[in-house]
């Protein structure tokens, strides 16, 4: 079975192409524009395998897409390639427009003219899985309440408004056309090879260094944090087992403020790095509060019970466990975000450099 996987040079799309082919063994294309968030070597694991090619395109460049199609033939499409940075979005919302929603259309329209002519077992096996979060449901505010399937869409910024158009795009052309898809809106993610501009990769590397770890408002949002890794394992379940036509929300049942996170990530860092760098002597001591981002939403939380009773998914990482391989993985890992930091990325985001 062969999957083509677009954005799986990012930090999600990489976890789910580490997992089909090291623990699966299936075939995959991956088709990625290298944007600034883009990083094949976070890939070396399987670089070499006979069951991995690249493409370099763009989801927008319709005749690339149609070529990549046609030479790969694949069984399963699943849809990463976005625009994620919420903060970007807000500072030019252009490119999220056009990749989030242009090129989802593109890619619809692309995989429905190939499903079109194929037959029997290929045609009846063919999905388009579009990947999403669960940022197009906007705010739970302070109330105890979790975002489920049926929760109506209220995006609040930018970046939220172009994922929720390109989810009713893929909708529709379930509706419309009869064309097989299955959606996916999920929370936070965080683990290895994250980009260090989000907010847990930005944290530990900052503390590393001594630099200062600003923290939106007063740090009360609440996120649900999902290790990239169950993400990975739950998003090829439901490529393979879901629905057709249907939407499934994935979640980490791990509900903390951004202040408390960066706490744990602090005390964490205090036990595996106790020579602190400059003068101080724990690393919370490096927390700063900065103006809050404009129309910041303040919980999201998702109803999992869906894809844990229809398709048998839940978490193998609790936040702690997690966050923890997290922290360990950047300790051993500074070749690759060294890398980062030298290249296309300076930590210019919150006015604080990373080094
Ligand atoms: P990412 O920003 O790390 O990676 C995005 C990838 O898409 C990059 O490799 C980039 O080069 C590629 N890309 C961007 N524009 C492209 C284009 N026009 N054509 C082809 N490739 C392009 O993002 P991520 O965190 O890995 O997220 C992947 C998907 O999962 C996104 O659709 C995002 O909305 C969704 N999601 C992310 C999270 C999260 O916490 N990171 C949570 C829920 C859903």
């Amino acid at each position: 079975m062969k999957f083509l996987i677009t954005g799986g040079a990012g930090f999600i799309g990489t976890a789910v192409i580490r997992h089909l082919i090291v623990d699966l063994g299936y075939e995959v294309v991956n088709v990625d524009k290298l944007t600034y968030a883009g990083n094949l070597e976070s890939l070396v694991d399987v670089v070499n395998s006979t069951n991995y090619s690249f493409v370099k395109a763009d989801v927008c460049d319709s005749i690339k897409i149609k070529d990549i199609f046609e030479e790969h033939q694949p069984d399963k499409v699943m849809h990463l390639a976005a625009e994620s940075h919420v903060d970007r979005s807000i500072d030019g919302p252009s490119e999220f427009i056009q990749t989030n929603i242009v090129g989802t259309y593109v890619m619809l329209d692309v995989a429905r003219e190939y499903w079109n002519q194929l037959k029997g077992e290929k045609k009846d096996q063919f999905r388009f899985h579009h990947i999403s979060t669960d940022e197009v449901y906007g705010d739970l505010e302070d109330t105890d309440d979790l975002f489920t399937e049926n929760t109506p869409y209220a995006p609040s910024s930018p970046y939220s408004a172009s994922k929720a158009s390109s989810d009713h795009l893929v909708r529709a052309w379930n509706r419309t056309y009869g064309f097989p898809i299955v959606i996916t809106n999920c929370s936070n993610n965080y683990g290895p090879y994250q980009f260090p501009e989000k907010l847990i990769p930005l944290v530990i590397l900052n503390a590393m260094s001594g630099n200062k770890l600003p923290i939106y408002g007063k740090g009360k949002q609440v996120r649900d944090w999902l290790y990239v890794e169950d993400h990975a394992v739950a998003l090829v379940k439901v490529s393979l087992e879901g629905i057709d036509g249907e939407t499934y929300n994935i979640g980490g049942h791990n509900e903390k403020t951004n202040l408390d996170v960066v706490k744990i990530v602090c005390s964490i860092l205090d036990e595996f790095m106790p020579i602190h760098p400059k003068d101080i002597n724990n690393y919370e001591e490096l927390i700063i509060y900065v103006a809050d981002r404009p129309g910041h939403d303040m919980r999201y939380a998702i109803d999992a019970t869906k894809i844990d009773k229809n398709l048998n998914w839940t978490p193998k990482e609790t936040f702690e466990t997690g966050i923890r391989k997290t922290v360990k993985w950047y300790i051993e890992n500074e070749i690759w975000w060294k890398r980062i930091q030298s290249g296309s990325y300076h930590g210019e985001r919150f006015g604080v450099k990373i080094n």
